[in-house]
């Protein structure tokens, strides 16, 4: 069996609960929650859409809303300016040119304010079920290290991976490479000795790279 497959098993075994952590009920909700996280954790994501949600939870609710009103709400999260405009600009385009619902194409949705590859491609695959790998600094981190990518961006990483993992496997790779980053893989200190890929790491066992895997992005 190939190291690939290998790796994928083994993910696949040691957490076979991965799924997307950040709280939602639609596919509107979960757009807004990811363009949320960026820059954050789900965990504070999370806090701030409990209550958030209560209130406005549809693309009407968010496009009467002014920038300076959504503000406060979201401002724990960081970069509470640009994503205020960002879904209030895309509530209303969802509004005026959708009616209201997200739109289950990748384009359509790389075209909404404030919405780039990585959150169109979770709110394809955790929304709509569709196979796809959103890369995020985990995956592009901890799938890089295990030698699943061998790239320096995160375009040519998801494109590896869609050519090394099995479509099926898409989207439940994307949350096992993330959990494994978040619980073993940190970016500064790569619990290696403990990690039940270190067999199969490029970065672990490649001697001139031993030293240096926590350096790694
Ligand atoms: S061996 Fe170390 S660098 Fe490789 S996946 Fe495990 S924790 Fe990450």
């Amino acid at each position: 069996m190939e190291n690939h497959d290998i790796i994928l098993k083994k993910l696949e075994t040691m957490y076979p609960d991965a799924q997307c952590a950040l709280n939602h009920r639609t596919p509107f909700e979960l757009l807004v929650a990811t363009i949320l996280s960026a820059q954050c954790t789900d965990v504070r994501v999370n806090i701030i859409t409990e209550s958030l949600f209560r209130e406005y939870n549809t693309p009407k609710d968010f496009a009467e809303m002014t920038y300076e009103e959504l503000e406060p709400m979201i401002k724990s999260c960081g970069v509470y300016h640009n994503k205020s405009r960002s879904i209030i600009n895309t509530s209303r385009i969802l509004l005026e040119k959708y009616s209201s619902q997200v739109p289950e194409d990748m384009d359509e949705l790389m075209s909404l304010p404030g919405v780039g590859r990585k959150t169109a491609n979770v709110v394809m695959s955790n929304a709509f079920h569709k196979n796809a790998i959103a890369v995020d600094t985990h995956v592009f981190r901890v799938s890089n290290r295990l030698g699943l990518a061998d790239a320096n961006n995160v375009l040519d990483t998801e494109k590896q991976l869609m050519q090394n993992i099995p479509e099926d496997k898409w989207t439940t790779m994307h949350h096992c490479l993330i959990f494994h980053g978040r619980q073993v893989c940190s970016a500064r200190s790569p619990r290696c000795e403990v990690c039940g890929l270190n067999e199969y790491c490029r970065y672990y066992n490649a001697d001139a790279n031993k030293s240096q895997a926590a350096e790694i992005i």
